[in-house]
């Protein structure tokens, strides 16, 4: 495996080098090699990938590590995953060994590793190939049972060479991490910033509740490259300071996860205008991210909404009849874990590659997808069918608005009315926003109810929380 080779060279050539931040904890190459090595030994007999539980320590990244050396790959369990939901994922890879990072001892009937357990070791062999399964993210199914995303070693080596593609090396290379790494879009940090040789500075999710200790580590690390979904973007855009001047380095952003907004985006253009910012987009089933386009000020002046981006090198993207995308390539995993029927469900093979169905809605246009949110997003109200992200899109182009999100209140079974959530400047009223919304918006989808927030609530892996924010509105 191509990366784990790369990551083996730092280690040799500059053992000192730092790899890994997080509040007082660091980590070199050379400890991160020794204690992965270490590991990979004691789980080697093994067929099972390993789980590895924790937030933001140092040992998650060692347990990824050693789970790729030892050819069984692993499972990343953060800690805000709630424990019946853990056991369920246990249920269905029936693992050998769990390394807990936070030492809080989960319910575990296998091997349970303490960071004690571990003893470093000199002798660095790997065993995984193009072809084992590098790691399994699990994703929430619908029915409640989680699935479990198999992503192949090659699938992975040839994502971080993408990225790394886009990415120039900066004096001083710290890459910034806000996922959790149960997450996939901490892979986008994870493995770009090893392979060149940079530093992962790990934001916790205390410091996405205090967003002040961001501040701080923006201040203690000049961070060269940024990797978030941009619900977190925008909560640090209130932050102070937070401007190329003060971070000359912040040369390179890197957004997936969720939909980024023209008005962000400009935001962020304006502010550092002389970085790279790119919107990526792409489901856990196909590699963390499959399209990408930089965010210029021409790209700003073109679209809005803004594109996706065109397919990275080995991807094909396709529309659907039903307007659904289509992915198509070596990128795409080989499916959930013992679910044969969710498998065949959203994947299938043509022409001996494999494609998945991804259950956005989106088009070709001028070259780049366009993702229209999700086809199960559609709903109706009264008989009228409507994109919720179309509403939020014209509501947070208002003049004070910084944030929007709508959200269906359903009486039996059916779209009663919608409710929108908003972050706004204090002199803009309801009133302004019904008489703005109702000269581009049929009167049908203009939200009944308009709740103001300080910050709109985001879930563990930082995405918008929808679900929190329509309990709040029953
Ligand atoms: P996940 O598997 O949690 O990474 O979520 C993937 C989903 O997030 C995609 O299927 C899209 O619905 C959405 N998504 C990811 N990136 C973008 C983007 N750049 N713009 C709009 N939606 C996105």
């Amino acid at each position: 495996m191509n990366i784990l080779k790369r990551i083996t060279q730092f280690a040799q050539n500059e053992p000192e080098r730092i790899c890994f931040i997080h509040r007082d904890e660091q980590m070199t190459f050379g400890e991160l090699e020794r204690l992965s090595s270490g590991l990979s030994k004691m789980i080697e007999q093994s067929q099972k990938p390993i789980f590895v539980y924790g937030h933001m320590s140092k040992w998650m990244l060692v347990g990824m590590i050693a789970g790729l050396k030892s050819g069984n790959g692993y499972v990343p369990i953060d800690t805000s995953i709630p424990m019946d939901r853990i056991s369920k994922m246990i249920e269905v890879i029936e693992p050998d060994f769990m390394l807990d990072a936070e030492e809080s001892r989960p319910a575990f009937n296998g091997t349970l590793i303490q960071p004690v357990d571990v003893q470093p070791s000199e002798e660095s062999v790997i065993h995984i190939t193009a072809q084992d399964v590098a790691y399994t993210i699990f994703t929430s199914g619908s029915t409640g049972t989680p699935k479990g995303v198999e992503i192949l070693a090659s699938s992975l080596d040839e994502f971080t060479n993408w990225m790394e593609s886009l990415y120039d090396h900066q004096n001083e290379n710290y890459w910034l991490n806000q996922a959790p790494l149960s997450f996939d879009l901490s892979v986008m940090a994870v493995y770009p910033s090893l392979v060149t040789g940079s530093a992962l500075v790990m934001i916790d999710k205390d410091m996405i509740k205090k967003p002040i200790e961001i501040y701080n580590v923006l201040k203690q690390y000049p961070i060269s490259a940024w990797v978030s979904t941009p619900s977190f973007l925008e909560m640090c855009l209130l932050l102070p300071e937070f401007e190329q001047s003060s971070h000359p380095n912040l040369k390179y952003f890197y957004f997936c996860g969720e939909l980024f907004k023209h008005k962000t985006a400009q935001t962020l253009f304006n502010k550092f205008s002389e970085s790279y910012i790119y919107n990526t987009y792409g489901p856990t089933e196909a590699t963390v991210a499959v399209t990408g386009i930089q965010v210029t000020q021409e790209v700003l002046n073109t679209f809005n909404p803004l594109p996706v981006g065109a397919a990275r090198p080995g991807v094909e993207i396709a529309i659907s009849e039903s307007s659904e995308i289509l992915i198509k390539g070596d990128a795409v995993s080989i499916g959930y874990v013992k679910s044969p029927e969710k498998t065949s469900a959203q994947f299938y093979e043509e022409d001996g590659q494999r494609v998945y169905r991804t259950g956005d809605a989106g088009e070709l246009k001028d070259g780049y997808l366009f993702v229209n949110g999700r086809l199960d997003f559609q709903i109706k109200l009264n008989g009228y069918r409507m994109e919720l992200e179309e509403i939020e899109h014209v509501i947070s182009e208002i003049k004070g608005i910084s944030q929007a999100v709508v959200t269906p209140i359903e009486k039996n079974g059916k779209v009663s009315y919608l409710v929108a959530h908003i972050v706004k400047a204090d002199d803009v009223t309801n009133d302004d926003i019904k008489e703005a919304l109702s000269a581009t918006l049929p009167t049908y989808m203009i939200p009944k109810k308009f709740v103001a927030h300080d910050v709109i609530p985001m879930t563990p892996n930082g995405k918008v929380d929808r679900k929190q924010l329509k309990e709040e509105s029953l």
